[in-house]
């Protein structure tokens, strides 16, 4: 079981599939399912995507420059945070967002050691605003705060069970990994974290679970260390 793990979840997560935006009952649930993981006595921090609102990569055509269409993207990781800390405050839970996005009236400065007190006081605390820069992912965001909050591993809730040598959605003899080394990652160019928040997590020796989250008790299963989906590892 880990004491303290990093939970990346993407934008999408926050709304029912093929939505955007942020639906509470969606974000309620997902809380609900975190909420179950600090009551086993584990503390959890989160990253959130912004996928469900804005995404560099899925706007290209909107004539913004890049600089500022990430900064856009980077907005919306705070908009996603303020909504999962809505939702823990309907569940009764203590939950702090700390960002890397400058917006005082909304969310605190992200700052590593305020943020650990605050995981051992028992909050789940929530990183927003990725990385403050452009050019990286949310994932890169994650495999950061994971290290600068000395995480025990960091959980990524996928939609499917695990990584595979190939789409399983598109090739029905995709084989699924149970076990993976990092420098196997990173050399099959493996499109289920991007190859920075891989070598970060290395660098670190942070463990990566991959796990599909739309499967009910999955996260605990997770947080508690169980092998389910795919562990990439040393
Ligand atoms: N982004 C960024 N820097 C970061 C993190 C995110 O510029 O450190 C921007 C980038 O445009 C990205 C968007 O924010 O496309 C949303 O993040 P991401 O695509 O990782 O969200 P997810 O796919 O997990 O919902």
């Amino acid at each position: 079981m880990y004491s303290r793990i990093m939970l990346k979840l993407s934008g999408e997560s926050l709304c029912p599939s093929g939505q955007s935006g942020i639906d509470h009952e969606t974000t309620v649930s997902i809380a609900a399912q975190i909420k179950d993981v600090v009551d086993a006595g584990i503390q959890v921090s989160i990253v959130c995507g912004g996928g469900n609102i804005w995404r560099y990569r899925d706007n290209t055509g909107s004539g913004i420059e890049r600089t500022e269409s990430d900064s856009l993207g980077m907005l919306a990781t705070v908009m996603n945070g303020v909504g999962l800390r809505s939702a823990f405050d309907t569940l009764d839970t203590k939950c702090k967002v700390y960002s890397a996005v400058d917006l005082p009236h909304l969310v605190e400065p992200f700052n590593a050691r305020k943020a650990r007190s605050s995981l051992e006081e028992g909050s789940v605390i929530v990183c927003v605003g990725g990385t403050g820069n452009p050019y990286f992912t949310t994932d890169s965001a994650a495999a950061l705060r994971a290290a600068q909050l000395h995480c025990d591993a960091l959980l990524k809730a996928t939609t499917v069970d695990g990584v595979y040598d190939s789409d399983p959605d598109t090739n029905p003899d995709a084989v699924k990994y149970d076990d993976i080394s990092y420098d196997e990652a990173i050399a099959k160019n493996l499109k289920v974290m991007d190859q920075t928040a891989f070598s970060l997590c290395q660098e670190a020796g942070i463990p990566i679970q991959v796990f599909d989250f739309g499967v009910g008790g999955n996260l605990l299963k997770a947080a508690k260390g169980d092998s389910i989906g795919t562990r990439v590892h040393s």
